[in-house]
């Protein structure tokens, strides 16, 4: 069956939104492990508009480090981040503030960044009203982004837990796209929900980019995923990134031995589970690319 990256968008990687240039990240060391730890070495990668960079690789080889150096929650040892010809690598809190409209975030668990005794609207409504978006227009908005995410209008009145993983997982990229960024960092988005929530939600960040031309910067330690979202993959192991190239290429027919491993890596145990598990999300994604391909042929 075809796995075909799925990104039809012809992204624009002439003006690059983020090049990160030779990043080093050390953590400083503490308690038991007081030496400092390199966490991250000498990372090139880079994101034009309307494009998403995947970033696959085992877990602990450094992928959430690289999404926090550019969100600015990792300390930038050496290298340089430049987001929107801006250099980002040590903005202040203000400047972080002023960037935060157009750099944003959504997590693996949405309890994380969602807060649990905040009704949804009110969450929404958080960002806009912080940039100084008036209580009325705020409220459009709000009504706007639920649609957009495919949420109903009720939504607003219920609190966080009364939603299924992946209707929790819609309102964290609602409001991450409260104030319309240019790029979000995604970091294992759909990891925790089922397959078939994971095939949806990952087709709502395609739809997404279709309709706004946000850029992702998409981590996920599972290549299948990867493999659907991105345009382009870049593979990291111990915290350098050992390929990089358009998604259908380093997905498929890799160069480097560790990506090798990786596209034959058993994520379940049991590998008629696992095989299982393949064939069902290649079956829903080519439900969904038909459905898609129908709705296209209709609009
Ligand atoms: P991944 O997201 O690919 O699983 P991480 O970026 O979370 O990898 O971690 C990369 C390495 O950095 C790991 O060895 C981890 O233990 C270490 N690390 C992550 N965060 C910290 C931190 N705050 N302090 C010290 N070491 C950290
Ligand atoms: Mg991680």
């Amino acid at each position: 069956m075809s796995t075909a990256p799925r990104s039809t968008l012809r992204p624009d990687t002439s003006g690059d939104l983020l090049q990160v240039q030779d990043l080093t990240v050390e953590y400083r060391g503490k308690g038991f492990r007081p030496k400092a730890f390199r966490a991250l070495t000498g990372i090139n990668i880079s994101i034009g508009q309307g494009e998403t960079l995947g970033l696959v690789g085992e877990s602990g080889s450094g992928k959430t480090t690289l999404g926090r150096a550019v969100l600015g929650l990792a300390p930038v040892t050496a290298g340089r981040i430049v987001f929107n010809g801006q250099d980002i690598g040590n903005a202040s809190r203000r400047e972080r503030r002023v960037l935060s409209r157009d750099l944003q975030v959504v997590f693996q668990d949405p309890y994380t960044s969602l807060n649990p005794a905040m009704e949804v609207g009110d969450i929404l409504a958080e960002p806009l009203a912080v940039q100084g978006v008036p209580p009325l227009e705020a409220k459009r908005r709000v009504q706007e982004l639920l649609d957009q995410v495919g949420l109903p209008a009720d939504a607003m009145r219920r609190l966080p837990r009364e939603f299924s993983g992946g209707q929790r997982q819609r309102v964290a990229i609602a409001r991450a796209l409260a104030l319309s960024p240019k790029l979000i960092v995604c970091d294992e988005p759909v990891s925790a929900l089922d397959l078939s929530t994971q095939a949806k939600v990952l087709d709502l960040f395609l739809q997404i980019q279709r309709d706004t031309g946000v850029s992702y910067l998409f981590v996920s330690h599972d290549l299948d995923v990867v493999r659907h979202i991105s345009h382009r993959v870049a593979v990291m192991y111990r915290g350098e990134i050992v390929e990089q190239g358009p998604a259908g290429i380093v997905t498929r027919d890799p160069e480097h031995p560790y990506t090798q491993r990786l596209l034959f890596a058993s994520p379940v145990p049991d590998p008629d589970r696992q095989e299982q598990r393949r064939a069902d999300r290649h079956r829903l994604l080519a439900i969904q690319k038909s459905q898609d391909e129908q709705a296209g042929a209709l609009a």
